[in-house]
């Protein structure tokens, strides 16, 4: 069983990732730890991605391909967290999976308001200590000093990309990228969309959990 998740960058897609695969024992694949695996292990792919990452271009996508396909030939239960970002990986992965018998059975889509992440993710501050990293938010689990953190006691700062207008940005860019995706995967009728209310956690938990109901019954 394969389910791709789409959500933008603090969308909370870490959380409901894992309670998909605690549910349905999928394995959480993200492209992002592919790719720094190959790099570090020096596998021939990571050394190809590596010479355009160095120049500044974007990995073409066959070599990304390449890469999603070798991890995940072998496993039987997979989340995708990151790919595919553009329709022409969507096709490729299309063909992986029939010609590999496995089955694509849904396609989760975090539907969270862009002002909603904005607030959250601009309202977020970690610990200084890089030994600890505890985060917390300003708003929504402020800690119990004002700056200070909780498990160690060292300064809090804030991320400098997390305020307002970088955080629009990406986004944007997000947007701009992944509707195709939701287009595309609407057509193919595996879009599952979870609307996500991040004031009311109750809201996020029914929400997930009509979701994961829907993806048993497309399953059976
Ligand atoms: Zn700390």
């Amino acid at each position: 069983m394969y389910i791709i998740m789409l959500g933008a960058p603090g969308s909370g897609k870490g959380t409901i990732g894992a309670e998909i695969c605690n549910e349905f024992g999928l394995k959480h694949v993200a492209t992002g730890d592919i790719f720094r695996n190959e790099i570090k292990n020096q596998t021939e792919l990571g050394k190809k991605a590596s010479e355009y990452i160095s120049q500044g271009k974007l990995v073409p996508d066959e070599i990304t391909i390449a890469m999603v396909e070798s991890n995940i030939k072998d496993l039987q239960g997979v989340l995708l967290d990151g790919f595919p970002r553009t329709t022409d990986q969507a096709e490729a992965l299309k063909a992986f999976m029939k010609e590999n018998n496995k089955e694509l059975v849904a396609v989760i889509n975090l539907n969270v308001p862009d002002e909603d992440i904005v607030k959250r993710t601009s309202s977020r501050v970690i610990c200084s200590n890089k030994n600890c990293g505890a985060s917390f938010n300003t708003v929504f689990m402020p800690p119990k000093v004002e700056g200070i953190c909780d498990k160690c006691g060292s300064k809090l700062t804030k991320r400098e990309d997390d305020n307002p207008d970088t955080i629009r940005e990406r986004l944007q860019i997000y947007h701009d990228q992944t509707e195709p995706l939701i287009e595309y995967y609407k057509n193919e009728e595996l879009l599952e969309t979870i609307d996500i209310d991040i004031y009311i956690e109750d809201i996020k938990e029914r929400t997930t959990a009509e979701a994961i109901k829907r993806i048993n019954e497309r399953n059976h």
